[in-house]
């Protein structure tokens, strides 16, 4: 089955942008997922194709209009069960598990807000599921919704060569991932730590683990309460 993502933007020549490359690229080119990047513009009814006018109330910038933007997500998920996504600083974070949730599912709709955002009616409305990548303010969804869709993709079955590769990293155990090491054994007066090249599985396993818990209480405390770990 593929993956189907449909974009509503703006700025439709964004896309597929950086997901042309790697993984996600071949991914594409095999058919693996598909990409379809609407014009919101299109759905405009006047002569200067307005999608946006000033905030109620007052106020800097300008606010994407609920009827426009209706009419757009309308075109491409009536009957459609996908989720719709708004890219949105004040979503929910983005999590790994979101991800493979959305990854385990037929697609995705995302709209890009763009000036000082989308009017709430339309959020409402549509049932859009707002969805942050991060606390600071970008100036349009779309690097935001190349960002999702980088994630989703590569762990989209089939897409990562090795199956493995992806549950071992951060955020799939509620740890961030341990420092990795490759050769050469020697670099500026650094060694790979020894466990690493003593065969024994057992104590690189718990080398890595111990690593784990211990960048993750370093830097991402607020990961720790859900992880066994803790106990
Ligand atoms: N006035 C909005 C606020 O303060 O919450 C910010 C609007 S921002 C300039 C324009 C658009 O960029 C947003 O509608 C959203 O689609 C996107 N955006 C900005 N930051 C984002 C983030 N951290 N995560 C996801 N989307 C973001």
């Amino acid at each position: 089955m593929t993956f189907r993502a449909t974009i509503l933007t703006l700025y439709p020549e964004m896309f597929p942008g950086h997901l042309t490359f790697s993984l996600a690229g071949k991914a594409l080119e095999r058919g693996q997922w598909s990409l379809d990047a609407v014009q919101i513009r299109d759905f405009a009814e006047d002569r200067h194709r307005t999608v946006d006018d000033t905030p109620a109330g007052g106020g800097a910038g300008m606010v994407l209009k609920p009827d426009i933007l209706a009419k757009a997500i309308d075109s491409v998920s009536e009957n459609d069960s996908r989720p719709r996504l708004l890219m949105s600083p004040r979503g929910k974070p983005l999590t790994q598990e979101r991800v493979r949730e959305l990854a385990g599912g037929d697609g995705v709709v995302i709209v890009c807000g763009r000036f000082e955002g989308v009017d709430q009616r339309v959020i409402d409305a549509r049932n859009l599921e707002e969805v942050s990548i991060g606390d600071y303010v970008l100036s349009g969804g779309e690097p935001a919704a190349l960002t999702l869709l980088d994630a989703v993709v590569r762990v989209l079955p089939g897409v990562m060569g090795n199956a493995l590769s992806g549950t071992h990293e951060s955020f799939e155990n509620g740890l961030l991932e341990h420092p990795q090491y490759t050769r050469p054994q020697m670099f500026e007066g650094r060694e790979i730590p020894a466990v690493l090249t003593s065969g024994n599985h057992a104590a690189i396993e718990k080398w890595r683990l111990e690593e784990s818990r211990r960048l993750t209480l370093e830097r991402r405390p607020d990961l720790i309460p859900g992880h066994p770990v803790t106990k």
